[in-house]
């Protein structure tokens, strides 16, 4: 779907996956001006298909489309538009748990500029790809390191909202994690270098006492949906869930750490490396509190349980 500056994103249509044209002078590769957002369909075992939450990433790629100075559809056109895509791609939807359908909403400014400014014309288009697991552990536990010397956002910037920026700035270090064998990386923020952020993906809670934790959205990490859906969750099994700023040192003593994203769902996290320390968590890796939390969110998004919070979508 294309639409000028105050456009209306409501002439969509399908056409099959393959390159697309775009000026060289697109705002989108020149200045970065493109935002994305990552949603998964599920296929249950009576053949309906489930999204899980869409509303609330099309509210996030219109909050981060204020913030790139861009038009963005509404939620209606945005999930009819995930909708309508779905249901074109229904072939590729895995059998129940054997994976997922995962959604890539793009926005960008498809129209040329020169100087630096907003693009006159903008593109909002979606693909989809069969997924299964994120991390090549699967479900088992993930190594972390800790990156003192990188930061993924500042604050000011845009960390708080999903444009392709954010993600250049971690390719670097998530690359030099990987080549040492790690899974990924956790950001600390750059004013003190002390308090966690994210993940390159995802967002990260710690478990100590029974209480989680999970650093507060305050602009410089990304509001996930799995994020809010877990602690509405925990919230709801009676967990006491403190959104707050949580120290590196923390992580010595809690019992548990789990990572939350639409591509990892919940990973527990085995290991955290910080300064040349290795912290290790849970028995198997995988704590008492991240299983029950897993299998509660999981249940709900492939329908295996009632959907008592009313978050999924046929
Ligand atoms: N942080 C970052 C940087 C991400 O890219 C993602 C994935 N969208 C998340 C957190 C988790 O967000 P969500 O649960 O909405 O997928």
């Amino acid at each position: 779907m294309r639409c000028s500056r105050g456009g209306d994103f409501s002439n969509g249509q399908l056409q099959p996956f393959g390159n697309i044209e775009v000026n060289p002078s697109a705002a989108v590769l020149n200045y970065g001006q493109g935002l994305f957002e990552g949603l998964k369909a599920y296929r249950k075992q009576d053949g309906n298909i489930l999204l899980f939450r869409p509303e609330e990433n099309a509210i996030r790629m219109r909050n981060g489309a204020e913030r790139m100075c861009m038009p963005s559809p509404t939620v209606e056109q945005f999930v009819e538009a995930v909708k309508t895509t779905v249901l074109a791609n229904k072939r590729w939807i895995p059998p129940p748990g054997k994976g997922s359908l995962y959604i890539r909403p793009l926005l960008m400014g498809t129209g040329a500029v020169l100087g630096l400014a907003p693009a006159p014309e903008y593109t909002f288009l979606i693909f989809v790809s069969p997924v299964g697991n994120y991390f090549k552990e699967g479900v088992a536990p993930i190594n972390l390191i800790v990156e003192t010397e990188f930061h993924r956002a500042t604050p000011g910037g845009t960390g708080g909202v999903k444009t392709i920026g954010n993600y250049a700035a971690v390719l670097k270090a998530q690359s030099i994690a990987k080549a040492k064998g790690y899974s990924d990386v956790l950001y600390l923020d750059c004013v003190h270098n002390r308090y966690l952020e994210e993940v390159s993906s995802c967002n990260i809670f710690i478990v100590k006492d029974n209480v989680i934790s999970t650093p507060e959205i305050k602009g410089t990490i990304l509001p996930g949906i799995t994020r809010k859906s877990i602690i509405e969750v925990a919230r709801s099994q009676g967990f006491k869930v403190e959104e707050r700023s949580v120290t590196v040192d923390e992580l010595v003593e809690a019992d548990e750490v789990f990572c939350t994203g639409t591509a990892v769902v919940l990973s527990p996290v085995g290991s955290i490396t910080y300064k040349s320390q290795r912290f290790s968590y849970g028995e198997d890796g995988f704590g008492t509190v991240s299983k029950q939390l897993y299998t509660s969110l999981t249940s709900l998004q492939m329908g295996l349980t009632e959907d008592n919070m009313n978050w999924t979508v046929q």
